[in-house]
């Protein structure tokens, strides 16, 4: 059987916009091998209809376990359980923290060969080949599974939603065993995020700020410019001023931040830290301001400003305004 299993990660009553994708990809990479994508949800009173809905994404079944939120071990032992029952050759992520977490764990359980921040998939004489950009992304490598199962954990957003299967699917609630492992970390406390609203891996315009900005109160000339985009747009941050409190970690690009790709990322007052450029140079366009000719960022922008940023912020956001 060539089924794949795809990890939908969910919170708040929704499925994350990175699993949908995921779910999607499962579902044509299944069909060109014959089989089938089914999803599979680990939490706590998962809603019917809402695991149900993945079949609008291409799931042909939806497998829910119950388990505790927001903790990788059980979804491992619920995958493992899952592909013990037999029928699956690919295991699929769309990658993020608990993809990784999840996604690594389970390779290790089952023996099984593992291949992380895959950006394309495709099926080739039915077997999968995962490309994996590698060397700062100027080069490609491909990956095919010599396991009985192979695991697939995508970049973050690098699978397209695409809506339009065939309804709801059918829903089985399975049970598995708890591991050793899955009682060696437990949540204490769960707490308000602050920031939990910043949404920028949704957004098509992200206007980035580092610690050019000067202060926290710099970020209202990047709230303002992303308010006069209007639509699908956000703001986003560096760690160098996340850590410094001027923005909220939800907001953060880059290697131990988010991975991101909008349509146009304007950065200001960002040097282009290798640690930032992993997280946004996939970005359609790059618009990049800062003060220092010889910053690294001009290096990967499709527009460079070079100016001080107080001066061309505003301005920008009037000229946006007057459109
Ligand atoms: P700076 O490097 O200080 O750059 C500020 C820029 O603003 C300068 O280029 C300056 O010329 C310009 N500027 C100053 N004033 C003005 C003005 N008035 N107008 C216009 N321009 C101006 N960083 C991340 O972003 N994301 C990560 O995920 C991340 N992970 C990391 C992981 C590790 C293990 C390590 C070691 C580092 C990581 N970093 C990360 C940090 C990274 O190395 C950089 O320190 C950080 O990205 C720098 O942030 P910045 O560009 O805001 O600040």
């Amino acid at each position: 059987m060539s089924n794949i299993l795809v990890y939908a990660l969910h919170y708040d009553g929704a499925i994350n916009k990175n699993s949908l994708g995921a779910v999607s990809e499962g579902a044509k990479l299944a069909k060109e091998l014959g089989g089938e994508a089914h999803a599979i949800l680990v939490g706590e009173n998962i809603p019917q209809d809402l695991a149900a809905s993945l079949g609008e994404y291409g799931a042909a079944k939806v497998l829910t376990a119950e388990g505790p939120d927001g903790l990788g071990q059980p979804v491992v032992d619920a995958m493992a359980a899952a592909i013990g029952s037999g029928g699956y050759k690919y295991a699929l992520f769309g990658g993020g923290l608990l993809g990784f977490e999840v996604g690594a764990g389970l390779a290790a359980r089952l023996g099984a060969g593992v291949a992380m921040e895959i950006t394309t998939v495709r099926a080739e004489g039915g077997e999968l080949v995962a490309e994996r950009p590698i060397l700062g992304d100027s080069s490609i490598s491909e990956i095919k599974y010599r396991s009985e199962v192979g695991i697939i954990i995508g970049r973050l957003n690098a699978f397209e939603i695409v809506k339009g299967g065939a309804g709801a699917a059918p829903v089985e609630a399975i049970s598995y065993e708890a591991s050793p492992q899955s009682a060696q970390a437990t949540i204490v406390t769960r707490g308000e995020q602050r920031g939990a609203d910043v949404d920028i891996e949704g957004a098509n315009i992200l206007v980035a700020g580092g610690r050019g900005l000067g202060k926290a109160e710099g970020f209202e000339l990047c709230t303002d410019l992303a308010a006069a985009f209007g639509g699908s747009s956000a703001v986003a941050a560096t760690r160098a001023v996340v850590d410094a409190g001027w923005y909220p970690y939800a907001g953060q690009i880059g290697q131990t931040g988010k991975t991101v790709a909008p349509k146009l990322y304007l950065a200001a007052g960002i040097s282009g830290a290798i640690q930032h450029k992993v997280g946004m140079q996939s970005s359609e366009n790059i618009v990049a301001i800062n003060k220092d000719a010889n910053a690294p960022i001009f290096e990967f922008s499709d527009l460079g400003i070079v100016g001080d940023l107080n001066k061309i912020l505003p301005k920008l956001t009037e000229a946006i305004k007057a459109k």
